[in-house]
């Protein structure tokens, strides 16, 4: 995606600023969730000059606003960062190396109808993550049963 992202803060009702537009560049570029180090080091890389402290506010602020999403991870002590699709996501989390992938689509939209039907309970959202070794994990021996 190409994207200044100048209509997104505008209608999150923040001003653009050359920090925030930076921030999101990198979330946007990421396949994966991040953590604020990751963004300022890729940011550094870059050649913008921004310090960590920096990176955090620009996070905090994106995040309250409900333009980027912090993903709290079990097994992950750094709160992670993403663009906010609004869709939900599922992560695939491996407990070796604590490499975190998406999951495609959500297989509890069936269930959530059902149990809807069988408590009467109006379903808001679930959360849901999924704990493994991931194959590099396993090739080194990791998980094995
Ligand atoms: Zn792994
Ligand atoms: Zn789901």
């Amino acid at each position: 995606m190409n994207n200044d992202f100048s209509s997104a803060l505008k209608k999150s009702g923040l001003r653009k600023t050359k920090h925030r537009t930076a921030v999101l560049g990198v979330l946007d570029g990421s396949a994966r969730p991040v953590a604020a180090e990751d963004v300022y080091l890729s940011l550094k890389e870059d050649g913008v000059s921004i310090n960590l402290s920096t990176v955090y506010r620009v996070l905090d602020t994106l995040a309250s606003s409900g333009l980027v999403t912090r993903l709290s991870i079990a097994g992950e002590p750094r709160s992670l960062f993403e663009i906010n699709t609004m869709e939900h996501r599922h992560y695939l989390v491996c407990v070796g190396c604590n490499k975190i992938e998406c999951i495609e689509g959500c297989p509890l939209k069936a269930y959530e109808k059902t149990l809807e039907k069988q408590t009467r309970y109006a379903i808001a959202g679930h959360r849901l993550d999924i704990y493994g070794y991931c194959p590099e994990c396993r090739d080194k021996g990791r998980g094995a049963k």
